[in-house]
């Protein structure tokens, strides 16, 4: 199986990204935002509790996004591999998606770092906020404090990775096909 973390700070094209890997390597998308979203929209416990520390800015708490991952890939059967976007966001969260790897024995094959510039992170997020009318793409405030966030509690799993050699970064300046075409080489030497 090919498991792969998609990793780096917001508005650093993990989703756009995953797209492509999806089609082109056939496998299962996990994005915790996008779980979370859902959530919200159905207005479930999960969701209306996410909520509050979603519109901040902040890490909705660890072993609300473990059981929910946990309940996804449990309930996947026939995979190819997973795509993990978003997800993990913690050393504990990493700790949590290892030990239910192994159990399965399905391990990570790598992880994908996407390293894009403050400046361009922002003003891909306000775009973005234009047109998806996600409200935490819409204040400025609350896209500085998950950039703060990132960089304190999600980044150190940079080291997390490199410690298991699987960290592999990627230049995620440039035209979409072109970062596409930088995940393709490094996916394929996998
Ligand atoms: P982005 O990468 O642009 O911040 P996401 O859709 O991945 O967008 O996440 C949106 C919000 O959902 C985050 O700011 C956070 O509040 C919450 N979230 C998503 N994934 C996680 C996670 N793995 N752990 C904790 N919170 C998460």
């Amino acid at each position: 199986m090919l498991n792969l973390v998609l990793f780096g700070p917001p508005g650093a094209g993990k989703g756009t990204q995953a797209e492509f890997l999806v089609k082109s390597y056939d496998l299962v998308h996990l994005s915790t935002g996008d779980l979370l979203r859902s959530e919200l929209a159905a207005e479930t416990e999960l969701g209306l509790e996410a909520k509050k520390f979603m519109e901040k800015g902040e890490l909705v708490p660890d072993a609300v996004v473990i059981g929910m991952i946990k309940n996804k890939i449990a309930s996947v059967t026939d995979a190819k591999g997973f795509i993990f976007d978003g997800f993990p966001r913690t050393v504990d969260q990493a700790e949590a998606l290892d030990e239910v790897l192994n159990e399965n024995n399905i391990p990570i094959s790598g992880m994908l770092s996407l390293e894009v510039e403050k400046e361009e992170l922002i003003k891909r997020l306000l775009n973005r906020g234009k047109d998806s009318g996600r409200a935490d793409d819409q204040d400025e405030s609350v896209i500085e404090n998950r950039i703060k966030t990132y960089h304190e509690k999600t980044s150190p799993l940079i080291n997390y990775y490199k410690g298991q050699n699987k960290h592999h970064g990627i230049q995620g300046m440039g035209t979409i096909e072109d970062i596409a075409g930088r995940l393709k080489a490094v996916v394929d030497s996998l």
